[in-house]
């Protein structure tokens, strides 16, 4: 059996936790460490029946890092710290020898930019040392990712056309919260919209693109274009992709408090003198914003993401749509997480599992549609993510599995 260890202790880590808990055909045990220990101690009571270890640790400090996975010699390390974290905690999986899996790409501190570069850049070094790295094993970066290349393996030679869809229709009833952290949400949409088009990197103003889209069992709803991390994995490994964009949904209500928030400068991540000290607006803002873990209890409604694919099979052009609806409630009811944490950490789940099985497994580091997309869709209605595909407009395979009602 394996040992794992998971670090960040926030509505992503919690799912991750219980998820992996309960895999005791997997794990011998787990060790949950986040910057708060008190955190890590509130999701392991809860988790069983693979017993839950905390601890308290820096995920920026290599060092720290390095003597804990030493005295607990994990198997793979699921990183569902921060984005800030990634190379720290890669860092301290080449000195001591652990696989690694996160679900988003690193990002500097001072910078909001979103890309590959940094972690790409260590392919060799895990290569030699015979390490996985598994990046972006969320929902989007995630399954999008898998959604895609199990689309390429089944039903389309060539992919021309991909525009990613996602749909948060829940109400969490508070006026103004993000789904998960405010920081690097914020971050996320604040920055220009980029999207893929006949070779290039087209840019645009922030939320400047919008348009109506129509989601199942939700209905139609105002989608933003936004760059969004696995479009750059995505066309790199489809070269035949045409165009491909990324589109979420926001309400108004919360176009207008983010326009706010950013007028007056809350937003920003420049560091101003508060008091004598430093402080970045954007981390005092995390500070008063309700915790995207507290949210759950209440959250109605459901998430709706998926893949609308266009291109080409047997010379012929087919469009196929792939998608997840997943209810807030449902997610509360699994894990005490609302939706978004829920569709993160659950993916974070499988690819751990994969990798911890061999299935999943080769020296180097990856992004996810780089492996046979097979297992981790058999995995992801067994784990509370039922899927379904639609093929040139009907329904063509409903999958049977965990009612997500
Ligand atoms: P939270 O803010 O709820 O949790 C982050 C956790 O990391 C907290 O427990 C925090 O500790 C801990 N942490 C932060 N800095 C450090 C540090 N230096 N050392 C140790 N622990 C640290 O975020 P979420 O759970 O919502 O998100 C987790 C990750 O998942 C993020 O990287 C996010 O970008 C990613 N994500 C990916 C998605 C996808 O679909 N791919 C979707 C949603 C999120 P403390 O509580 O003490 O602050």
């Amino acid at each position: 059996k394996k040992r794992l260890m998971i670090i960040g202790a926030g509505g992503v880590g919690n799912v991750v936790a219980r998820k992996s808990a309960r895999m005791d055909d997997l794990y011998e045990t787990i060790l949950l460490a986040s910057r708060t220990k008190e955190k890590c101690d509130a999701i392991a009571k809860e988790c069983s029946p693979v017993a839950v270890e905390t601890a308290s640790v820096d995920a920026d400090d290599v060092k720290a890092l390095c003597k804990l996975m030493t005295s607990f010699k994990p198997d793979l390390v699921i990183n569902v710290a921060l984005p800030y974290q990634d190379l720290s905690i890669m860092q301290a999986c080449l000195e001591t020898g652990v696989h690694y899996v996160d679900t988003a790409n690193y990002e500097p501190k001072d910078k909001a930019e979103f890309e590959y570069s940094w972690q790409w850049a260590y392919q060799e070094k895990f290569k030699k040392a015979g390490l996985t790295a598994i990046l972006g094993s969320g929902f989007d970066p995630g399954v999008t990712n898998v959604f895609t290349s199990y689309v390429a393996k089944h039903y389309l030679d060539e992919i021309h056309y991909l525009d990613i869809v996602d749909c948060n229709a829940g109400d969490h009833g508070k006026s103004f919260a993000t789904n998960f952290n405010p920081e690097i949400n914020i971050r996320e949409i604040t920055q220009h919209g980029k999207y893929w088009e006949n070779g290039v990197w087209k840019i645009t103003e922030p939320l400047e693109i919008h348009q109506s889209v129509e989601y199942p069992r939700v209905g139609p709803k105002e989608s933003y274009l936004l760059f969004h991390e696995e479009l750059e994995s995505l066309v790199k490994h489809y070269p035949t992709i045409k165009r491909a964009r990324f589109w979420m949904t926001f309400s108004q209500q919360y176009i207008t408090y983010l326009q706010v928030l950013e007028n007056v400068g809350m937003t920003s991540i420049k560091p101003i003198k508060f008091n004598g000290i430093e402080i970045q607006p954007l981390q005092f803002l995390k500070a008063v914003l309700p915790e995207p873990s507290s949210l759950g209890e209440h959250y109605e409604g459901q998430t709706s993401i998926g893949c609308q694919i266009r291109g080409l099979k047997q010379g012929e052009e087919h469009t196929v749509f792939i998608y997840n609806n997943c209810s807030h409630q449902m997610a509360y009811r699994d894990a005490k997480a609302q939706g978004v944490s829920f569709t993160t950490g659950v993916p974070a789940s499988i690819g751990g599992r994969l990798l911890a099985q061999g299935v999943w497994k080769k020296p180097g580091v990856w992004n996810m549609e780089q492996f046979d997309p097979d297992p981790f869709m058999e995995l992801l209605p067994q784990l509370g993510l039922p899927w379904e595909l639609v093929l040139d407009g009907k329904l063509a395979f409903p999958k049977p599995g965990v009612s997500n009602a």
